[in-house]
């Protein structure tokens, strides 16, 4: 049994002595803000990914909003994503203007049904945002057909899915952009911050002045010590840049991305063996040929099945000290959307059922065995 001193958090980051290092080398050569280190760690995220442009932010918030203006989202344009997300992909469409409209995930991988999107599109839809949930690379030729024949683009959120794969392809390259996230949660964190990938030199260009005060392209030399130059602002931009202390943590995070995603894929299926005879209904199989980037394992508690309800099995995994998480209650059970849009939980009945039966359990790499044993037996605990 766990002790109080010993809570597991849910989603703690596996910090190394390199991120320790290379952040005290940061502070010592006093370049704490945008510089080297971003430009580096934008090289090595472009590598890793194989898309030919990075825009270092200090969220994926950031990056989806800049995302949004960059496809030319205008008040009143509608923009198809998902109800099973976080809030940021939504509000995003928001704050550029736009109309988010929800369509239905399919019930088992959790993703944005393409028969869904198929019927949610409009002479005025302009875009589609799925979501990787979990990891799980969502059915990318199809959306790539619909955003086709429809002439729409696409803005793939892959704050799950830096190592995700579709049929060879990493997730990230479908869309005309993609959004990461390293928030601390997150498969590759630096605390804070986002990045922005994109094979279109145009985007990357505009995203660039948008993400620092709409100074001009230029200005980024600003942050070397090629001499004094006047930056000039063309447009009305924001202050999204990542910081140096940021990437001195996501480069060496980066580095051990393969080796962190080993760890949390043999957790996976020690879950997997270790539930396979409980009441819970557990993720659903990967599907051929993709690469998950497990970073979420949800399992889902009907409370007919499991004799306890979804809410009542989070308090006692806390008292039992162990961390979870739930991802996510849908979007519509807001209070905000359903006042601004007339939402209603009902609308999207497949997430609104999953947000309302979800569990995260704890799957970073920092778990060690006596964490996960833990974890399982705690689990089995509560719903026996
Ligand atoms: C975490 C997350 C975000 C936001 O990322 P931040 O870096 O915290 O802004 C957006 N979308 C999804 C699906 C996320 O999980």
């Amino acid at each position: 049994m766990r002790s109080k001193e010993n809570f597991l958090v849910f989603g703690s980051p596996d910090i190394g002595q390199p991120e320790i290092d290379e952040v005290v080398a940061s502070m010592k050569a006093g370049w704490l803000g945008t510089g080297p280190k971003v430009a580096r760690f934008e090289a090595d995220m472009m590598a890793y990914k194989g898309i030919s442009n990075a825009i270092a932010l200090n969220s994926c918030t950031a990056a989806l909003h800049l995302a949004m203006i960059a496809v030319g989202i205008e008040p009143g344009d509608e923009v198809i994503t998902t109800p099973l997300t976080f809030c940021a992909t939504v509000n995003a469409i928001i704050h550029a203007g736009g109309v988010p409209v929800l369509a239905d995930v399919d019930p088992f991988t959790m993703n944005i049904s393409i028969k869904e999107v198929e019927a949610k599109i409009t002479s005025k839809t302009r875009a589609i945002v799925p979501v990787h949930f979990g990891g799980r690379s969502c059915e990318m030729f199809l959306l790539r057909e619909i955003v086709k024949k429809y002439r729409l683009k696409m803005v793939e959120d892959c704050a799950h899915a830096i190592e995700t794969e579709y049929h060879g392809q990493k997730a990230g390259s479908f869309g005309d952009l993609s959004a990461f996230s390293f928030y601390v949660t997150k498969n590759v964190v630096t605390g804070e911050g986002g990045m922005i990938l994109t094979d279109n030199e145009e985007y990357a260009c505009r995203l660039k002045v948008l993400a620092l005060h709409g100074m001009s392209c230029d200005a980024w030399r600003r942050f070397s010590d090629e001499g004094y130059r006047h930056y000039l602002v063309t447009e009305a931009g924001y202050k999204y840049n990542m910081m140096d202390i940021q990437a001195a943590i996501g480069i060496h995070q980066l580095a051990r991305v393969e080796e962190n995603w080993n760890r949390r894929q043999q957790i996976w299926q020690i879950y997997n063996k270790a539930l396979a005879d409980t009441s819970l209904i557990l993720p659903a199989a990967e599907e051929p040929d993709t690469r998950h980037a497990y970073h979420l394992y949800t399992i889902l508690i009907d409370e007919e099945k499991t004799g306890v309800s979804r809410d009542e099995f989070l308090n006692r995994m806390n008292q039992k000290n162990i961390g979870t998480g739930v991802h996510y209650l849908s979007i519509p059970e807001h209070p905000y959307y359903q006042q601004r849009f007339g939402w209603k939980p009902q609308d999207t009945p497949n997430a609104m059922r999953i947000g309302r039966q979800t569990v995260s359990l704890p799957i970073s790499a920092k778990l060690d065995d006596e964490d996960i044993y833990d974890v399982i037996s705690a689990v089995t605990d509560i719903i026996n």
